[in-house]
């Protein structure tokens, strides 16, 4: 798992201002670890970001292999993890009704109220355009998206066998929950 020698800087927010400046998208070969995502590989692909005023488009292709555990069988497993996601973030003042601090409107732009989402579902695709783009924040949402709801390790799972197992086989908490019924 060491990252080999060349491998690209790690991903650290970018500020906004610095990308509008910037005449062209901003491209990012992605190659580590991701924060908050627990991956038997380095996170590797491709991200960009390209400032259009009031949105900042990102684009991004990575995989990982994770691990996951069984939700029949309780067994690890590794399963490859895919994240192709075009998507276009809002350039606003954060904080605008969403109940996150007291951060002032931005000035220059009007509220909009049916653009509130009351649930703040809508805070993630939404940035402050003075604040920064945190590349690998938005990989880890990405890659989160696709988590399986529900982990099944394959067409070879054993099943749930401690569940009718009989006694002397397998998980000696069942014994005990059984001893606790018994009495
Ligand atoms: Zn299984």
């Amino acid at each position: 798992m060491s990252l080999a020698a060349g491998a690209p800087p790690p991903l650290r927010p970018v500020s906004l201002p610095e990308l509008r400046l910037l005449a062209a998208p901003r491209h990012w070969e992605v190659n580590q670890l991701i924060a908050g995502l627990e991956s038997l590989t380095p996170v590797r692909g491709l991200l960009t970001a390209h400032h259009h005023s009031g949105v900042l488009e990102v684009e991004g292709e990575v995989d990982t292999i994770v691990t996951l555990r069984c939700d029949r069988c309780l067994n690890l497993f590794n399963q490859a993890l895919r994240a192709e996601a075009h998507e276009l973030l809002e350039l606003a003042a954060a904080g605008v009704g969403s109940g996150q601090g007291s951060t002032l409107p931005h000035p220059s732009r009007p509220l909009d109220p049916t653009e509130l989402t009351p649930g703040g579902d809508d805070l993630d695709d939404r940035l402050d355009p003075e604040g920064d783009f945190d590349p690998e924040r938005w990989l880890f949402e990405q890659l989160s998206l696709r988590l399986p709801l529900v982990s099944r390790c394959g067409a070879e799972c054993p099943g749930p066998a401690t569940w009718s197992s009989e006694e002397g086989s397998g998980d000696s908490r069942w014994a005990a929950l059984r001893k606790l019924k018994e009495s």
